[in-house]
């Protein structure tokens, strides 16, 4: 007789709660329960990638706001270094903004390739193959010299000294990813590599932070070039600087670069495995002239100049201070290096070890420019009263 009672009490509690449940959904618009009747999958809603947006009163997918994608130029041989990175930074960020993935190849990328990859995002993934013009060697470089160079350069162990593939990889990043088609209608972009790491919960939209502020230029992790790839490329710059004055910015960041105003180079640049910035940046005509200009000196391929330095020596010289930003919030590792945010906040949305971060080691240039910045905006404060 208890027992029959207590079973009456239960299937009573259970009705009850499932009458309120049902009262509660229907008449409150913003649960995301709500939006059950109105066409989302329960995987949809289980993968709580729904936003409210309070001025509509709506409920929806946030996807992106700005025009912006991943570029990954990649080889086929890649595509399982690049799943373990996919993964991560769809985990850590993508799975709620949904921004699309562009992949470039110099060869069609494969079937198995394609499937992989895009059964890891709900996002859009796009494929293209990279136009010949943009992976050749320019018809008066030397073949001899490009060789009996490249022969000295791997007596010397320098990395990748003797590739010429990574000749055309270093030259596609610098003059010409922009130019592809696929990437005409985007404004920013955020390059990814196989076998990087993310490390820490990115719950902001990165694009959006460059947009409002006026950043055109972002990066995690800075270093010292090594001088073997570069001998002339200084002097081909300041060749540069003084045939075309009026491309160079005013209130530049030539000091993060140079320890002279500008006479040397002091080999810091930012490491462009990982970039956030502006499309437009380098499609503008200044950029454009700078790398025809560099490009007909042959460095790219006499030398082993990296995309890295350039970029990071146009960003200095054309932008203003203010628009070239380090994401401390963002914990990321390209072998050997990484960058893990140490602030205790951060911490709690990371699971790196800031012990191991790079950025005060020797070889990092990320504290002189801190410093720098520090420096102008104390400036900036005393001019101004
Ligand atoms: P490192 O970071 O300087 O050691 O150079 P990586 O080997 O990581 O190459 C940089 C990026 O270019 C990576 O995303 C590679 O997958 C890609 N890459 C390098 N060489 C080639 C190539 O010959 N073809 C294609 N399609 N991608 C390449
Ligand atoms: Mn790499």
């Amino acid at each position: 007789m208890l027992k029959r009672n207590n079973l009456k009490y239960i299937v009573l509690a259970l009705v009850t709660l499932v009458c309120f449940h049902w009262v509660l959904t229907v008449t409150n618009p913003k649960s995301s329960y709500s939006k059950s009747w109105s066409g989302l999958s329960e995987s949809e809603i289980n993968g709580e990638i729904l936003l409210q947006d309070d001025i509509n009163n709506t409920t929806s997918y946030q996807i992106g706001k700005a025009k912006a994608c991943f570029v990954i130029l990649i080889r086929n041989d890649d595509l399982h270094d690049f799943r373990w990175t996919m993964r991560q930074l769809e985990d850590r960020f993508n799975h709620k903004y949904n921004y699309p993935y562009v992949f470039l190849n110099d060869v069609p990328f494969t079937e198995e390739f394609k499937k992989l990859t895009s059964a890891l995002t709900k996002a859009k993934t796009e494929y293209g193959l990279i136009p010949p013009e943009h992976w050749n060697i320019p018809k008066d470089i030397d073949m001899e010299v490009v060789r009996k160079n490249m022969e000295q350069m791997k007596l010397e162990d320098v990395i990748y000294g003797d590739s010429i593939p990574y000749r055309h990889m270093c030259r596609f990043e610098t003059g010409f990813f922009f130019r592809h088609e696929l990437l005409d209608k985007y404004d920013y972009y955020w390059r990814v590599e196989p076998n990087v790491q993310f490390y820490c919960d990115i719950d902001f939209d990165p694009f959006m932070y460059l947009k409002e502020n006026d950043i055109r230029y972002s990066f995690v992790i800075s270093l010292y070039e090594y001088p073997k790839t570069i001998p002339t490329l200084w002097n081909s710059v300041k060749e540069f600087m003084e045939k075309y004055p009026d491309y160079i910015e005013k209130d530049n960041l030539v000091d993060f670069i140079s320890n002279d105003g500008g006479e040397n180079f002091n080999l810091c640049h930012f490491w462009s495995n990982f970039e956030i910035a502006d499309l437009n940046l380098w499609r503008s005509e200044a950029y454009m002239k700078f790398f025809d200009f560099l490009d007909r000196k042959g460095g790219f391929f006499y030398e082993r100049w990296g995309d890295a330095p350039v970029h990071s020596i146009a960003a200095a010289l054309f932008l203003k201070k203010h628009q070239i930003h380090f994401f401390n919030e963002i914990g990321y590792k390209h072998e050997p290096f990484m960058h893990c945010p140490e602030d205790a906040s951060l911490q709690l949305k990371c699971h790196c070890n800031p012990d191991d971060s790079f950025d005060f080691q020797g070889y990092s240039c990320t504290k002189r420019f801190l410093e720098l910045k520090e420096y102008w905006n104390v400036t900036a404060i005393k001019n101004r009263g």
